[in-house]
């Protein structure tokens, strides 16, 4: 603390993130990250783009990716948003859409970030609990809000909520944006940004972090009516006009044209996950059903953190989450099959 900050700096509770350690030896099963590498020709077209021109600003439109995004999904250019990350286009979201004077809505069990959003911009919440099997019941959501936010799947819990579901969400709130945060959901679920024609209150965000390996890159974006997307826009254009990089544009539009590796890659992991969930059942965990590239699992005669320093020990790193209802989960990406198996081995005889 000191007399020259801000007086709102006072009060922020900063996000967390997950540790990135030095140790190149550790098995990083803790923040989700895609064990399988870049696509190549999204390696070559960066390369390409690594050359005099970088003392030239970006294109602040990104018109390239927006285009490739666009594209992808069947959508116009102008109902696509980019960012550094999800995590900026999220931040925007809660400024530019989310800031009304009754609360937004998000699961009690929900990306950690949300009330941290919510601390930065003063947006008050009500945190609305998961039901006795951790999912989200649509219904909790039916009551008078300034807006919507979950993830899906959920985080950390890698629960999937049905596209009818989403809907039945949308339906009852038709005067708040509601936003459905889609960073896992290419690892079995089904996109809501078919929605997003018939829903103008709908917004949709997702990562190339995740299912398209590139969270050393920074690309989010968001999808949804041209209304939503120019508010968002228009807080870019006050805050940085060139978020993404020259490596970005080219490098985040190549992993969208190249479907055959994002195919590939996004099936390797869900296979891996089928078998890594078989083999905890057969330990003893309880795995909550997972459309993720992480799972979420306890051992009803093992406390969750002591496991997590066990497997440190092992050079395994998981997630373990303080908060009371979740205390007894650990949260586990989806690393390699080697990777998996070195997970199964640090946990030894239980
Ligand atoms: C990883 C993650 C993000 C952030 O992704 P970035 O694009 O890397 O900032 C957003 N939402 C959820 C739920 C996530 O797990």
């Amino acid at each position: 603390m000191s007399k020259f900050w801000s007086p709102f700096v006072r009060n922020l509770v900063p996000y967390v993130p997950g540790e990135q350690p030095k140790l190149a030896k550790l098995v990083k099963l803790n923040t989700n990250e895609n064990p399988y590498g870049p696509s190549p020709k999204a390696l070559a077209a960066m390369q390409t783009e690594l050359n005099d021109n970088l003392r030239l600003y970006p294109d602040p439109n990104s018109d390239l990716l927006k285009n490739a995004v666009a594209n992808y999904y069947s959508v116009q250019s102008n109902q696509v948003f980019l960012g550094n990350g999800s995590d900026e286009v999220l931040a925007h979201i809660f400024h530019g859409l989310l800031q009304h004077d009754k609360p937004l809505l998000f699961p009690d069990i929900s990306y950690s970030f949300y009330p941290v959003y919510c601390g930065l911009y003063g947006i008050q919440f009500d945190a609305v609990p998961l039901d006795e099997q951790f999912q989200i019941n649509p219904a909790d959501y039916a009551k008078p809000n300034g807006g919507i936010i979950f993830p899906n799947p959920n985080a950390p819990t890698g629960c999937l909520l049905a596209l009818d579901a989403v809907e039945q969400i949308l339906k009852a709130s038709p005067d708040s944006v509601v936003v459905v945060d889609e960073a896992y959901i290419d690892f079995g679920g089904e996109t809501a940004i078919s929605l997003v024609d018939r829903y103008p209150n709908l917004l949709v965000t997702q990562t190339l972090s995740k299912s398209r390996s590139l969270a050393g890159l920074r690309v989010g974006l968001a999808v949804g009516h041209v209304d939503l997307i120019e508010a968002l826009e228009r807080i870019k254009n006050s805050f940085n006009s060139y978020p993404l990089d020259r490596m970005s544009n080219v490098g985040g539009a190549a992993a969208f044209e190249d479907r055959e590796y994002f195919d590939k890659t996004c099936g390797l992991v869900i296979e891996s996950r089928e078998k890594l969930v078989a083999q905890l059942q057969a330990k003893g965990f309880e795995v909550l059903p997972s459309a993720a590239n992480f799972i979420f699992a306890r051992h009803p005669k093992h406390d969750a953190s002591e496991l997590a320093a066990k497997l440190r020990e092992q050079g395994v790193i998981v997630r373990h989450f303080k908060q009371e209802r979740i205390a007894q989960f650990l949260r586990i990406s989806i690393g390699t099959p080697e990777q998996n198996q070195a997970l199964i081995d640090g946990l030894g005889d239980l």
